[in-house]
């Protein structure tokens, strides 16, 4: 399944198929093993380390994209 996302508004990462925006059904792990974000549903910059999630895809990707400013760490 193909979702429409936007580039990365952080660091501009391109969200095109191989870019470095990636929606998961999963929580992302990272390289320490923490999970992140509280949602089912993610989307991931690998460029700048930015998790977006929650429990529905569509609300995720909606976030994602409508995301103006940058998140507070401590809430995601
Ligand atoms: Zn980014």
């Amino acid at each position: 399944m193909k979702h429409h996302l936007r580039d990365c508004p952080f660091c501009g990462a391109t969200a095109a198929e191989d870019g470095l925006v990636l929606a998961s059904e999963e929580h992302i792990d990272t390289a320490d093993g923490e999970k992140l974000g509280v949602g089912r549903y993610s989307v991931h910059c690998y460029g700048c380390g930015v998790t977006v999630s929650d429990d529905f895809l569509d609300d995720c990707l909606n976030l994602w994209n409508g995301v103006q400013t940058p998140p507070d760490p401590g809430i995601i």
